[in-house]
């Protein structure tokens, strides 16, 4: 029952970790700004992954900078949710073919949410978020179970 009310109240302001790795992060800025205002829903930043509830990955992570986003996603507590944006985290979006690039970023790190485009509008990315919010509330239990810790499996 006390899970619950914890999950009600992190559904209700969820605080999250932006790692802009790639040029999406700027539709994420634009739902910061007075337009969508993301505030309203409950949304912000946390001060440092080891309080937030979520991480956004923002399209591109390469190959170089994969280890950094598995170390800040370790360092959240459970349970920690991902959402993910953009052809690059996908499969690499227009650099799908670089030795440099991570591509597809889901068999590293889970998405529980996946917003596509090159980049998402900001409605798109904000529904995302909803969708988000929903997920927090009810998925606790898949939320622990699904990282499957691949760091020592990355070369550079
Ligand atoms: S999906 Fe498009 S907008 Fe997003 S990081 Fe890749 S190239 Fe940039």
């Amino acid at each position: 029952m006390i899970l619950k009310f914890f999950d009600w109240s992190r559904a209700n302001s969820p605080w999250g970790v932006h790692f802009c790795s790639g040029c999406c992060s700027l539709e994420v800025l634009a739902l910061m700004s007075p337009r969508f205002d993301w505030e309203r829903y409950g949304f912000m930043m946390a001060p440092s992954p080891r309080q937030a509830d979520f991480i956004i990955v923002t399209g591109l992570v390469s190959k170089k900078v994969l280890p950094v986003l598995l170390r800040v996603y370790q360092q959240m507590p459970e349970p920690r949710y991902v959402l993910g944006m953009g052809a690059c985290a996908a499969g690499g979006g227009p650099y799908w073919d670089s030795d440099f690039v991570a591509v597809d970023v889901s068999q590293y790190i889970p998405f529980d949410v996946f917003v596509a485009g090159c980049p998402p509008n900001p409605e798109a990315t904000l529904e995302g978020f909803l969708k988000l919010k929903e997920i927090i509330m009810r998925d606790r239990e898949n939320a622990a179970k699904k990282y499957p810790n691949r760091m020592e499996d990355i070369s550079y």
